[in-house]
């Protein structure tokens, strides 16, 4: 079995942001030499994640963070981090900081609505995404 690890940067723009990096790992897959296996997506950050969800309506991610923002607001009565940014490390372990994605003949296995979304919650930031491809 080969394994290819890759990494690239992500500026994010706002506080909270879901920002599309389908076609960054699907270059990174095309590249890598492997046909079939998997990749496993890691975002290495306390306050972002990493999800896979619809990419053909710009909507659905705007309803995904008003619905986090209505779950957690930026200010609560409560939080103890004096950071100010427990919201953001809430929704990241929520959400989760990583998602694996099936490789089949050299391209990404993600159904026809489906992308990949690195989950901004504390930004403006400069951020990073690893990519571990594996497979023959
Ligand atoms: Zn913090």
């Amino acid at each position: 079995m080969k394994i290819v690890k890759k990494d690239f940067h992500i500026s994010s723009k706002h506080r909270n942001q879901m920002i599309d990096i389908t076609s960054q790992v699907s270059s990174l897959v095309a590249q890598s030499g492997i046909t079939n296996g998997d990749v496993i997506v890691y975002c290495p950050h306390t306050t972002a994640a990493i999800t896979i969800n619809e990419n053909a309506d710009p909507s659905v991610m705007h309803d995904i963070l008003l619905t986090l923002e209505e779950l957690l607001p930026h200010h609560r009565p409560g939080y103890r981090h004096s950071e100010g940014n427990s919201d953001a490390h809430c929704k990241s372990s929520i959400i989760g900081c990583s998602e694996q994605i099936l490789i089949k003949d050299k391209s990404l296995e993600l159904g026809t609505w489906q992308g990949i979304f690195f989950c901004e919650f504390d930004g403006p930031r400069s951020r990073r995404a690893i990519v571990q491809i594996r497979g023959e």
